[in-house]
């Protein structure tokens, strides 16, 4: 028990509710060790929302010493595969956890199935024949009791052969249910004689079709929970008035282990749809590429798009745990991502739309190299080379050849500064027959070399550059928020997508040193964002993503 005069001295006002309870069980002994699960139905890809609940999870166990579990809640086998058991397994290491065993809910049928019996012979369950429709009719309403099933004072005899032939297969799908014989008059409509088991003949993605029975998650978590030796069941929001369901199945089976469950607010971000059931709908219609499309908030979208796990570590942190839903604003995650960006993510020039530039005053077929600094914040990333020569490119929108008051960048007769390199003043502008600009005559200041001022004068602008000489041809993806409203579950979600949410430059010009970049490598284009290289695309050129932009640019009702 150190550990929890330990917890017992920290500030006490830092502390969440989940920790007051969990520090409160711990001293007056209800529990002596600190156990929590995170239970996924492998039904779908994680998202942000596991994110945080395996945050909370594996978190809670770390600071008290304690065991987290994986555990499948493959109780629905007709929405449930292996692919997605792989693909949770992979997206809660990725985010930097690891369990310490990894259970299936299937694995306890048997033992379930025995609990059923038993609460049969107890009397405290029974077989209904009333199918679905009937049993809702029965159940009443918020404010009107329910109704008794006939099938309610069935005998214990009667319950277990009955219960017996359903596992048997004896009858079909929707005929016979298994309930908790509890109180059909309970304020709590989850209370009125509960569905404890359902017939489905179904192949399960682990049991195959040992079973046509299938505990519901009311019935099968407690006790699953109970059974591993769970003392803190964290769970959202929604199960809160499931909970005297949860434990008058622990009471009733007297199980020796009376786990706590929990319940918190469920974590919501704008732009975003949150549901396995809304992200499949994507998947299916083909509106995104797939549970991994950048795009999407699955923890596989987002590794995919080049968010580093620190930064959603940083951000479920900075969210809390609170009793009352809201929605956070996705401005936050970016935030961090950026935040962990700035000093991890090496710099690097990328023109992505590239506006072809020659030094006349630079001698042809020469070229010189410039050191120039990986990271400013972070020294020991050390220098990187990057050539110069007479032609090159700059971003189209460093130029105006008719510049507004606000405008400092290139335009006739001005000078401005290329990163790393040389002043340059724009002598001439070259234009196509429809009138469009299509390469700039400069000159440069050799004194200028390096980039600083020779004499003393100011020059207002700074221009990010790449060698035409030296250039690689690169496929620049850049990601936006997938939605246009910041509430896209209004009515129907597909009715608010963002028509702008990917634009691919085939042809972006990058420095020579990302010709060698290597996947899920993330860096900083100057001046433009963060980006993560993605492999390279059929013609053998590098793909980036980006990650965020540089600043938070994005308009709300956009
Ligand atoms: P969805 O509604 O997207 O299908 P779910 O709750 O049905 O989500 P589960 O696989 O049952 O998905 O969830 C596993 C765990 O993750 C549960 O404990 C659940 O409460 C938690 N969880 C799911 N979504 C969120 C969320 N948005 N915020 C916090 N925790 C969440
Ligand atoms: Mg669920």
């Amino acid at each position: 028990m150190e550990r929890v005069e330990t917890a017992a001295n920290t500030d006490r006002e830092s502390k969440n509710f989940i920790e007051h309870f969990i520090e409160e069980d711990l001293a007056n002994g209800r529990f002596n060790t600190v156990q929590t699960r995170f239970p996924p139905e492998p039904n779908g890809y994680l998202h942000l929302g596991h994110a945080k609940a395996i945050c909370l999870n594996f978190g809670l166990a770390q600071k008290y010493g304690g065991v987290c579990n994986l555990r499948f809640d493959d109780t629905n086998p007709e929405k449930e595969d292996q692919e997605f058991v792989e693909s949770i397994k992979e997206d809660i290491r990725w985010l930097g956890f690891d369990w310490e065993h990894m259970y299936f809910a299937s694995d306890y049928f048997p033992q379930l199935y025995a609990l059923a019996e038993k609460l049969i012979e107890k009397g405290m369950a029974y077989v209904c024949d009333l199918n679905a429709e009937e049993i809702r009719a029965y159940r009443g309403t918020l404010t009107e009791p329910g109704k008794e099933s006939p099938y309610r004072n069935r005998s214990v005899e009667e319950n277990l052969e009955l219960f017996r032939r359903m596992r048997a297969g004896e009858f079909p799908d929707g005929s016979h249910t298994l309930r908790a014989k509890i109180d059909m008059a309970s304020p709590n409509l989850n209370m009125r004689d509960p569905v404890l088991y359902r017939i489905q003949h179904a192949h399960h993605h682990r049991t195959g079709d040992e079973w046509c029975i299938y505990p519901m998650y009311d019935f099968a978590h407690p006790l699953s929970d109970s059974l591993e030796g769970v003392t803190f069941s964290i769970c959202t929001l929604e199960f809160e008035a499931h909970r005297p369901l949860y434990e008058w199945c622990l009471n009733a089976l007297d199980m020796p282990l009376k786990s706590r469950q929990i319940e918190f607010a469920r974590l919501n971000v704008n732009y975003n749809v949150m549901s396995k059931r809304k992200l499949k709908r994507m998947v299916d219609e083909g509106i995104v590429d797939g549970w991994d499309d950048p795009r999407m908030p699955t923890l596989s979208g987002l590794r995919h798009r080049g968010y580093p796990p620190e930064a959603l570590r940083a951000f479920c942190e900075s969210v809390g745990v609170a009793k009352a839903d809201s929605i956070v604003d996705m401005a936050q995650l970016e935030f961090f991502v950026r935040d962990h960006l700035n000093y991890t993510a090496q710099r690097r020039m990328a023109v992505l739309d590239p506006l072809k530039v020659t030094i006349t005053n630079y001698p042809e077929g020469q070229t010189e190299i410039f050191e120039a600094v990986n990271n400013p914040e972070r020294e020991a990333d050390g220098k990187r080379e990057v050539v110069f020569s007479r032609d090159l490119y700059i971003e189209r929108s460093d130029f105006m050849e008719h510049p507004t008051k606000k405008f400092h960048r290139l335009s006739p007769g001005k000078e401005i500064r290329l990163q790393h390199a040389y002043y340059i003043t724009c002598d001439e502008v070259i234009k196509d027959e429809q009138g469009n600009v299509v390469e700039l005559l400069c000159s440069y200041d050799p004194a200028s070399r390096g980039g600083w001022s020779p004499d003393g004068r100011k020059v207002k602008g700074t221009a990010h550059w790449v060698s035409a000489a030296a250039a690689v041809d690169s496929e620049v993806r850049l990601y936006s928020r997938l939605f246009a409203d910041e509430n896209p579950n209004d009515g129907d979600f597909t009715d608010h997508l963002n028509p702008d949410s990917l634009v691919i430059i085939p042809h972006a010009k990058l420095e020579k040193s990302l010709a060698s970049a290597e996947q899920g490598t993330r860096y900083q284009f100057l001046r433009q964002g963060y980006f993560v290289c993605d492999g390279k695309n059929k013609e053998g050129q590098p793909v980036f993503h980006r990650i965020v932009s540089l600043k938070d640019s994005f308009k709300k009702g956009n």
